[in-house]
């Protein structure tokens, strides 16, 4: 018997390889501009021609290819991303599919990963070295590309994996990529592919995610020679605004939130911006789009109760975890993506967008109803899982009870403080159960202490000031450096916002009433104002052309100058609006509390510090200013006690 088993020519392998990576005309989108991304571009164009079925076009500015390099990118496996054999194996560790183990192991030619240490930091998009070989599989492509030292570039045709050109030419820095006829070779893919619509929705899809991840890289995209969208170069809520429209500018609530092993950042969308249709909802894990039904379904129920059950809310968030714990490469497109702790990570994720609704009182009270268990989670670091139940159960110090009495919020810090994480039982605990579990002391009874509890109340643990800016406060479990500037700019912007809705404002009458020439542009914007201002407790009111009267400020603000807070409050109103998408109310709190808040260098008494940390802890959201800051760190003991470990 002869042998009967050959290799198959390239050609054919490519053909094989390209139906995993190129679907359709988007996903070699999504690859070329991937490789664009990776080689630093700060500017990328696309050119689209009949859904992508004719012509995909992209040029980059990037670092570009030596002659050798732009011959190498299209063999398979060729990637300047994995080195060596040892590479591999660490590799292994990240979780690669044993499939594309040994595809690279056969090969490995590659480039964007070069020892072990790289491999914890692949922050390449691509790195399987399979793109430009399966492109060039299925299409003509026309490649043209220089490095910045060099005075000619080259030029590269290739037709189903045939080169058919290779010469220097003169160029621009960068690499350009023109892919033409898509499946010209393979008539029974081309006859797959949907209708020009549904094709170039994908390609939108694929733009838009790799802009949204890099909103500091400018792009455009241009369809039949109508130029779609133009992004210069911005930060993310600019970017959002570039491709979601106008629309959306007052619609955006940043969402930050920073544990050890999971940073999250971005927008989620107000309830009353969320839609019917799909598409609007974007996850990215360091940086790398991925789709997650479990991890929208953490979002989604942190908006319960705040949109209909058939509409989605629009989100932009940006997860960061240390990739040792995640696997990337599921999906051999690597948009689906495993976390060796889901759990958490659906927790962390959930309360970060609760937290954000709720600090933009989108959302009328927060509650807090842990579903996961922290402690199985986080084991590895048992200082955390007290860091985490912690930090969220101050936000469940929400109902009005609380926020009257300052001194609640206080005691609870010294007295009521929070089991360690190892008292929790394993099982699931109810919402009622976990909150007598987590609130043991006389803040959780029905009895409202009266606001004169507060002189009464003194001494309720040590405090004194350092730099005349920061507080410390000593609790059972440990230190707590409060930062008072932005502490107070918390207490008084919550306290603002809710004169603002509830329209009671309480006013402190001016000795002298004094009178203020403002330019035309800030008169109107004080007079499309006024009804807010009252509520603030300002009374203010027009006095001649261009001029207005001040008579009354809002009560218990600190201020020498009526006339200086008040042309404060205007230009900080006004930086604001320029730079965030705040609605008026919003602004107006924020922009007050800024102003009218007591300053670092204030010096303090005991008993001011005491309620001034009371007051805080009573607020909704304590954790942070209204700008994001972090008002207060707290050294628990395990943390002090590391400090002089061995
Ligand atoms: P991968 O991105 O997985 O490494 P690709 O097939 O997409 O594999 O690309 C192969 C190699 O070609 C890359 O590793 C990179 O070195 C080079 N390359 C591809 N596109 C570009 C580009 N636009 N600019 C510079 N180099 C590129
Ligand atoms: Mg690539």
């Amino acid at each position: 018997m002869s042998d009967i088993i050959q290799l198959l020519p390239d050609a054919i392998a490519n053909q094989i390889a390209a139906g995993e990576v190129v679907q359709r005309p988007a996903s070699a989108l999504k690859e070329l501009l991937e490789n664009a991304v990776d080689a630093k571009a700060t500017q990328i164009q696309v050119w689209i021609k009949d859904a992508g079925k004719q012509l995909i076009h992209v040029i980059d500015n990037g670092r570009g290819m030596s002659a050798t390099d732009a011959r190498m990118s299209f063999e398979r496996h060729a990637t300047s991303k994995i080195r060596s054999a040892q590479d591999l194996f660490a590799i292994r560790t990240l979780g690669f599919r044993g499939e594309a183990l040994a595809s690279i192991a056969a090969v490995a030619q590659t480039s964007k990963i070069r020892s072990a240490q790289d491999l914890f930091a692949i922050r390449t998009l691509g790195f399987r070295g399979e793109a430009l070989a399966s492109i060039a599989a299925v299409a003509q492509v026309e490649l043209k590309t220089r490095q910045e030292n060099a005075e000619l570039g080259t030029l590269l045709q290739i037709e189903g994996s045939e080169v058919k050109k290779q010469e220097p030419i003169a160029t621009a820095v960068g690499t350009s990529v023109a892919m033409k006829n898509l499946f010209f070779n393979v008539p029974a893919r081309r006859n797959f592919l949907k209708s020009n619509p549904v094709e170039m929705r994908h390609i939108v899809d694929e733009f838009q995610r790799v802009a949204l991840s890099h909103p500091e890289i400018g792009f455009s995209l241009v369809q039949q020679d109508l130029e779609t969208y133009h992004l210069l170069p911005s930060k993310l809520s600019h970017r959002i605004v570039g491709i979601f429209g106008k629309s959306s500018q007052n619609q955006l609530v940043p969402c930050e939130e920073d544990t050890p092993h999971l940073k999250i950042k971005g927008y989620v969308g107000k309830p009353e911006y969320a839609k019917k249709t799909k598409g609007e909802q974007f996850f990215f894990v360091n940086n790398r789009y991925i789709k997650s039904s479990y991890l929208h379904h953490a979002v989604s129920t942190a908006f319960e109760g705040l949109i209909q059950a058939d509409q989605h809310p629009f989100y932009v968030l940006f997860l960061e975890i240390d990739p040792a714990h995640i696997d990337i490469n599921v999906h051999p497109t690597k948009t689906e993506i495993k976390f060796e702790d889901e759990r958490t990570v659906y927790a962390v994720l959930r309360a970060a967008v609760k937290q954000a609704l709720g600090a933009h009182h989108v959302m009328p009270a927060l509650d807090f109803s842990m579903d996961v268990n922290f402690q199985e989670n986080w084991t590895k670091n048992p200082s955390t899982a007290l860091e985490l139940d912690r930090e969220y159960s101050y936000k469940t110090y929400n109902t009005p009870e609380f926020q009257k009495a300052a001194v609640a919020g206080w005691e609870r810090l010294f007295d009521g403080d929070v089991p360690k994480a190892t008292t929790w039982p394993n099982t699931q605990v109810s919402k009622e159960d976990q909150e007598i579990l987590t609130f043991p002391s006389r803040a959780s009874a029905e009895e409202v202490l009266p606001p004169s509890a507060v002189e009464v109340q003194e001494g309720t643990g040590t405090t004194f000031q350092v730099e005349l800016s920061y507080i410390v406060a000593q609790m059972s479990t440990g230190v707590l450096i409060v930062d008072q500037q932005l502490a107070h700019e918390r207490i008084l912007y919550e306290r603002y916002l809710k004169q603002l809705q509830a329209s009671q404002g309480s006013s402190q009458q001016c000795l002298f009433p004094s009178t203020l020439t403002l330019n035309p542009g800030d008169f109107s914007l004080v007079m499309d104002m006024l009804p807010e201002l009252y509520s603030l407790g300002f009374q203010v009111e027009e006095f001649g052309k261009d001029t207005i009267v001040i008579q009354g400020v809002p009560a218990d603000t600190q201020v020498k100058n009526e006339k200086e807070l008040f042309e404060g409050l205007i230009e900080q109103y006004k930086n604001f609006k320029s730079e965030l998408s705040l609605d008026k109310k919003e602004n107006l709190a924020r922009s007050l509390a800024k102003r009218s808040s007591l300053k670092k260098g204030q010096r303090l008494d005991a008993r001011e510090m005491e309620t001034l940390v009371g007051q805080l802890f009573a607020c909704q959201n304590p954790n942070y200013s209204p700008s994001g800051n972090k008002t207060f760190v707290k050294l628990d003991l395990p943390s002090i006690h590391a400090f002089f470990a061995k």
